[in-house]
């Protein structure tokens, strides 16, 4: 079942508009979510981050947060879910050929509920291969990473090198040749015992599991850096892995050719096991 424009149908009846703006030119937004125990985690930071992405493309959403959760809530009842991902979908709408934002007169709003399917238990031990693409994050002054917007091909060109080289991830350096992030994740590495992570301003999605992740790191008096990385930096990593809604904080032990470890490394495995513990409190705090 799906929400659709204010009401749940079923899959088979959600339908919208071949001139969807959302369709014709990725104008919209997005944010995916994870529900644990029937319980949407850090619901309201990714309610912020949908507004504020909306704001940044000048989209208008009628609905007010309040509403928004709801329609959270109803698509996941009606699919009984419980361990869930979530996506809420707000495009431009359907409106007549032509780039102008004004010839769409309602934006288009969808959630979606699927059930979680947890990634494999050997890739939270042993870790995954990532590699570092060709493909460029866009620059920041052309589309804003900070925009989790529907345009989606920069980062699907990327995928699409990692998936030719047997990877799960690419980082993208950006147009300076930092590295940024990955194509739906963050990226984090460990030399010398300090947490490295690419600063917001190389251009990335701020992503929410990125700042827990820093705050809990604050908390164990985890050293941390962010700045301007080269892809030496990551390849000569003791430890690294990528963060994300989904997969939560996922080891990494191979950078393209290179194994930087045999397993999830020890500041790694620390820092997952404060998420999951963060992840229960919140779900304890929401339960009350
Ligand atoms: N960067 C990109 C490009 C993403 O698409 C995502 C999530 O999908 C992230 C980073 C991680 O963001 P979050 O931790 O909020 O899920």
């Amino acid at each position: 079942m799906i929400y659709l424009n204010g009401r749940i149908v079923p899959n088979n009846r959600a339908l919208i508009s071949v001139y969807d703006h959302g369709f014709l030119y990725g104008d919209g937004i997005y944010e995916t979510l994870r529900a644990y125990g029937g319980k949407v985690f850090m619901l309201d930071e990714h309610l912020e981050r949908l507004f504020s992405s909306a704001s940044m493309i000048g989209l208008m959403i009628s609905k007010k947060a309040r509403d928004i959760k709801k329609a959270v809530y109803m698509t996941m009842a009606a699919n009984r879910l419980k361990e869930a991902v979530i996506r809420i979908t707000v495009s431009r709408g359907a409106g007549p050929i032509g780039l102008d934002p004004g010839l769409c007169k309602r934006p288009t709003f969808v959630v979606f509920a699927n059930p979680f399917r947890m990634y494999p238990r050997s890739s939270y031990e042993k870790g995954v291969k990532i590699i570092i693409s060709r493909t460029r994050r866009n620059y920041r002054k052309a589309l804003d990473p900070r925009i989790k917007s529907l345009n989606f091909l920069n980062n699907i060109l990327a995928m699409t090198e990692a998936l030719d080289q047997g990877a799960l991830e690419a980082v993208m350096p950006n147009y300076r040749g930092c590295l940024s992030e990955g194509t739906v994740s963050n990226i984090f590495f460990v030399k010398k015992g300090i947490l490295h992570t690419p600063s917001p301003d190389t251009g990335i999605l701020n992503g929410i599991t990125r700042r827990i992740i820093l705050d809990l790191a604050w908390g164990m008096k985890i050293p941390i850096h962010e700045g301007c990385y080269r892809p030496r930096d990551l390849s000569a990593a003791e430890e690294a892995f990528i963060s994300n809604t989904t997969m939560e904080v996922m080891p990494v032990t191979a950078v393209g050719g290179r194994v930087i470890g045999k397993k999830a490394g020890p500041v790694t495995r620390r820092l997952h096991g404060a998420y999951r513990d963060k992840v229960a409190e919140y779900i304890r705090e929401a339960n009350r």
